[in-house]
């Protein structure tokens, strides 16, 4: 059988244009083990983007395989409305060892947008409960990025995956700032005062009124290019919020369990948000969960008599499904007992250095920027004017393809190459992935 033209003949893919898979079919997987997958031909792939930033752990884990495989034959779901699990008590517990403090009331969804719009939600309503109807709006950061229903594309604001669907969204207050590379203070990300902050001060003196909430992708903009701010930012944002009431929501669903170094980038700021929301992680990658987390006090907003209309009548079908749930405990007792946080910390300055010694010097690497283990690698036309590259040209693309016909998935965001490996990556692998990484890159810009 031909996999790949069957593929073709049934198979939408996610955020694709179809027809670039003429030059480049889907490459068909069999089988993963740790950070190799391969596919049908035999052909090995190191996945330094942890399949699309949620593998924690590996592929085939065999301590979160096997967790699963007893769930499996003990309830494979139940509704979670009236009914309840131990799985799901059982990880709720484990997570309250190590969310930010504050936070302690767990609603769960099936993937990171419906989380992002839950939290939405619960903001706004919220407000409306405790005598606050005319908040009923959100800000969001530039180029931010919270997933792709209405809501959450709403407060995203990536162009190339919401420009097309403006008509159909809420109106969101923009914030802007946080491209650090391009600062237009001309401050350094490691020593500035968030300088910034002036647009956020600007947008609450204006809007508070009418505000809910701000979302924030904590630290790292992901799908804006592997962007990173300094934690600062939300400690003063944090402060903000309190003056104003107004919901501080940290979409953590990419930062969540340990990619940033500590197991929440809010623990980089010593602050917690309101709402928090995280996914990814979560399972390890293996099953599609999400949870937006809350304090008792937004909680409280909500609890009363069924005739008051007040409950949160918000539900998804797999909300707390148990085999989630299961992969879910067993990633925290993971990173708990293989003390795998701490010992990516160790990885992470290694790696760093390498991607450092061997990317710095290129023409065309205007900066390489790191958090935990995620390190991006910014390709520019010119260096000292930071002159992208023209996006037509696609170069991020070509680098890509010829990645992977030499064994490693980098997929770069535009031109931001960017390496967000599973915690377990050892040397040897980082050594390889950055050497391919850095032949491909001279072969296609010379
Ligand atoms: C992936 C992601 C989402 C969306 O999660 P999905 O499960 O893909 O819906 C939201 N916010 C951030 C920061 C993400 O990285």
């Amino acid at each position: 059988m031909n996999w790949q033209e069957e593929d073709l003949k049934y198979i939408w893919h996610p955020c694709s244009q179809m027809k670039d898979y003429e030059t480049l079919p889907p490459i068909v997987i069999e089988k993963g083990e740790g950070i190799n997958l391969y596919d049908t031909e035999g052909n090995c792939y190191k996945d330094v983007i942890s399949s699309w930033w949620c593998n924690l752990l590996g592929h085939c884990n065999p301590r979160i395989s096997s967790a699963v495989k007893r769930q499996l034959d003990t309830l494979e779901h139940v509704i979670f409305a009236n009914f309840s699990h131990k799985t799901a008590i059982t990880l709720c517990q484990k997570l309250m060892e190590i969310i930010p403090e504050g936070l302690c009331k767990f609603n769960f969804a099936d993937n990171g947008s419906a989380s992002v719009e839950m939290a939405l939600k619960m903001s706004f309503q919220y407000h409306l409960q405790t005598g606050h109807p005319k908040k009923v709006r959100f800000m969001a950061l530039s180029d931010a990025y919270h997933g792709e229903t209405l809501g959450a594309l709403a407060v995203g604001g990536v162009d190339l995956y919401s420009e097309m669907y403006k008509p159909l969204m809420m109106d969101v207050i923009r914030i802007e700032g946080l491209d650090c590379y391009r600062c237009p203070y001309g401050k350094c990300r490691d020593n500035c005062l968030c300088e910034c902050f002036e647009n956020a001060e600007k947008a609450f003196e204006k809007y508070a009124e009418e505000t809910a909430a701000v979302i924030v992708e904590p630290l790292l903009q992901g799908s804006a290019g592997m962007r990173i701010y300094p934690p600062l930012y939300l400690k003063k944002l944090r402060h903000l919020c309190d003056k104003y009431n107004v919901h501080l929501i940290a979409d953590e669903i990419a930062t969540g369990f340990g990619r940033t170094g500590k197991m929440f980038a809010f623990n980089h700021a010593g602050v917690s948000p309101d709402i928090m929301c995280i996914s990814k992680g979560l399972t390890g990658g293996y099953m599609p969960m999400a949870i937006t987390v809350t304090t008792q006090k937004i909680y409280d907003a909500f609890y009363d008599d069924y005739l008051k209309g007040k409950a949160f009548m918000h539900s998804h079908t797999y909300s707390g499904n148990p085999l989630a749930c299961s992969a879910g405990i067993e990633v925290m007792n993971i990173l708990k007992d293989e003390h795998i946080i701490e010992k990516a910390q160790e990885k992470a300055v290694y790696f760093n250095n390498i991607i450092k010694d061997k990317f710095l010097p290129l023409k065309n690497v205007g900066e390489v920027r790191s958090i935990g283990l995620i390190n991006a690698i910014e390709l520019v036309k010119d260096k000292n004017t930071k002159t992208p590259l023209d996006s037509k040209l696609r170069t991020g693309y070509q680098i890509y393809k010829k990645a992977l016909q030499k064994g490693v998935i980098l997929r770069p965001l535009g031109d931001v190459i960017y390496f967000n490996p599973p915690l377990i990556i050892e040397k040897n692998d980082m050594d390889f992935v950055t050497d391919i990484a850095l032949e491909c890159t001279k072969e296609i810009l010379g």
